[in-house]
């Protein structure tokens, strides 16, 4: 099946105009400056994420502009303006400050996705700390690795989750403070001596707060990667990394003033926080923030009930989406959609197909890591959409395909995907590991550690990453290219390949597959889904087909390959500290 290039839309069909008329015009003679001046920050003065993000839109105009509609998991709902959000923002900072908490020091929040969340999160950010978001699913085990590996001072988090990881605390020296959040009174308090009432705390703390100085070049967040290839990296970002946060809003999602936006990553890995906090908020946009998990229905209701426009989803989702039927999104009122973009793992082809049924529009995918901080290839929403692929480098972003010398690529040819560094939100190291930093650089070009093609017109297309590449009778095969054909089936919810050890081809491709509802895994099925491939792929088809009633990911939503091949080998499963329950 060849997937046609969806059309440009013409300007005049487009509700509002894109911010970015000509990806390739665009990217000419860019340069950075441009957007620190659009910010009003002068190279050489004071940073902070939070003035920009909060504090900015307080101090002006848009003091009374709805910053955020806070959905509850039973359906409650809370809105804050920028004024209130600086004002609480302002009140946890001076209660932070009184516990002792300083520029530097790692503030980790481990909270559901409540309001709190939020405010925690940019009021340590004014106190100039660096802040390490946890999802709130952890066990003990990942939260106890990540506060010993960052040597956090604070922890933020509710009573029921810090009873989940009470037995790590004796493991913690170096933790002083945990500020518990209790949202419901009815909730008992937590006996610990180093614990602190979050209510207890703010009550009476003022809401004025001078901004500690913070230079572009301080850090500011901390992320451990999704855990998919191996165990998770700290990655410190600094910031700088708001200059593309703020402009990836505008070019990439396209934020407006008046759109409703909803990002439904979770805080815990980078995309919540530089798309579901900094991005919409420097833009000075209103979003939504839903705290209920993922449910087809729930979230066309969130859509509809908000009037979302534009909604930042992932391949995962959609794929889910898409499993439960068309029939349900026809049911809804979707029309106040105008743009959707998705990220985190390949956008297969037939998913942006089923886009234009759905939602009458293109999935615009994009591709960045926990490591650039920020999107960095992207479908821009004036761009011809090529299903398939991740789009074009943003400007101010050098991509290429390198060899393994490092040296770029012709057009077409597969290699490693490589960024020049020097771009605003580029991490600046592993948290307490250098080397590993160290050796991800080759020939001045940062690897990013997946493999990519780039055609003749400057789109990228993802191939897979480097470590799930299967060398299967003298062919490379892309992961991606064959789970995007299984895909096509129509009883295929999820796909997986992994090069299995084989003595003759030294491996073969092997598939894991989770069926859509109503399929039965049955061998006339599996036949059926092995001749689609053959007729397709055909020297690199599966060879062999097995049935998974679900795919092993990680709480971002990445299938994890790498625990299907250790099962299959009989391997040690390595570190799962990430893998959904
Ligand atoms: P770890 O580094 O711990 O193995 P991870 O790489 O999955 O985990 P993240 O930084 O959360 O951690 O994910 C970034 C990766 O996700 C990218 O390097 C890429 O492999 C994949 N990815 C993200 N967006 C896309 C996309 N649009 N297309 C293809 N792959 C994507
Ligand atoms: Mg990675």
């Amino acid at each position: 099946m060849t997937y046609p290039v969806l059309p440009k839309p013409a300007s005049d069909q487009m509700r509002v105009r894109p911010h970015i008329a000509d990806i390739d015009l665009a990217r000419q003679g860019f340069t950075w400056d441009a957007v620190a001046k659009e910010l009003g920050w002068l190279p050489g003065g004071d940073l902070n994420k939070a003035y920009l993000c909060i504090d900015r839109h307080a101090n002006g105009p848009l003091a009374s502009k709805l910053a955020m509609i806070w959905e509850g998991k039973g359906g409650e709902e809370e809105r804050y303006t920028f004024a209130d959000l600086k004002a609480e923002t302002n009140r946890i900072a001076n209660a932070l400050a009184q516990l002792g908490v300083k520029k530097g020091d790692r503030v980790f929040l481990f909270l559901d996705r409540v309001p709190e969340l939020y405010f925690t999160f940019f009021a340590a950010l004014k106190l100039g700390a660096v802040i390490g978001p946890l999802f709130s699913a952890f066990g003990p085990d990942p939260v106890r690795d990540r506060l010993q590996d960052s040597g956090a001072a604070v922890l933020v988090t509710q009573p029921d989750l810090l009873r989940k990881v009470e037995g790590i605390l004796g493991d913690l020296p170096a933790l002083k403070h945990i500020v518990v959040l209790r949202r419901n009174t009815a909730e008992q308090p937590v006996a610990n001596r180093r614990c602190q009432d979050y209510a207890a705390l703010v009550r009476g703390a003022s809401s004025s707060f001078t901004i500690v100085p913070t230079s572009y070049d301080d850090f500011s967040v901390m992320h451990y990667t999704s855990g998919t290839t191996g165990k998770p990296k700290g990655a410190v970002h600094r910031h700088l990394a708001i200059l593309q946060q703020y402009a990836t809003g505008k070019w990439v999602l396209d934020l407006h003033p008046d759109d409703i936006y909803w990002c439904t990553a979770d805080p815990g890995w980078v995309t919540g926080t530089s798309y579901g906090m900094l991005a919409p908020w420097s833009n000075g946009v209103t979003q939504v923030i839903s705290q209920a998990g993922f449910s087809a229905r729930g979230w066309y209701q969130t859509i509809q009930k908000h009037r979302v426009t534009v909604w930042y989803t992932a391949p995962t989702a959609i794929r889910m989406l898409m499993k439960a039927g068309e029939a349900l999104p026809a049911r809804h009122d979707l029309s106040s959609l105008r743009h959707i973009c998705s990220v985190g793992e390949p956008l297969n082809p037939e998913a942006v197909m089923w886009g234009m049924k759905a939602f009458k529009q293109p999935i615009h995918d994009n591709w960045w890591q926990t490591e650039t901080g920020a999107i960095m290839i992207a479908n821009y929403a004036s761009m011809p959409v090529r299903p398939g692929s991740m789009g074009k480098p943003l400007p101010g972003v050098e991509a290429a395909v390198v060899d393994a010398y490092g040296k770029t690529t012709t057009p077409g040819t597969e290699g490693d995907l490589a960024l020049r560094p020097g771009w605003p939100s580029m991490f600046q190291t592993y948290w307490n590991n250098r080397p590993l930093y160290e050796s991800r650089f080759r020939n001045g070009w940062y690897i990013t550690g997946d493999r990519a093609r780039m055609d003749t017109d400057g789109y990228f297309w993802f191939v897979g990453r480097s470590d799930d590449v299967i060398n299967t009778a003298g062919h490379k095969v892309g992961p991606f290219e064959v789970e995007s054909v299984l895909l096509e089936h129509p009883a295929v919810a999820e796909a997986a390949v992994i090069g299995k050890p084989d003595p003759l081809a030294m491996e073969i491709v092997k598939a894991f597959v989770a069926l859509k509802d109503g399929y039965q895994p049955t061998d006339e099925l599996r036949h059926s889904i092995m001749q689609h491939a053959r007729a397709r792929l055909q020297s690199i088809a599966p060879r062999e087909l097995e049935f998974r009633p679900s795919l092993p990911k990680t709480r971002s939503g990445k299938i994890m390959r790498r625990l299907l091949k250790a099962q299959e080998l009989g391997l040690p499963l390595g570190d799962t500290s990430t893998l959904e329950e």
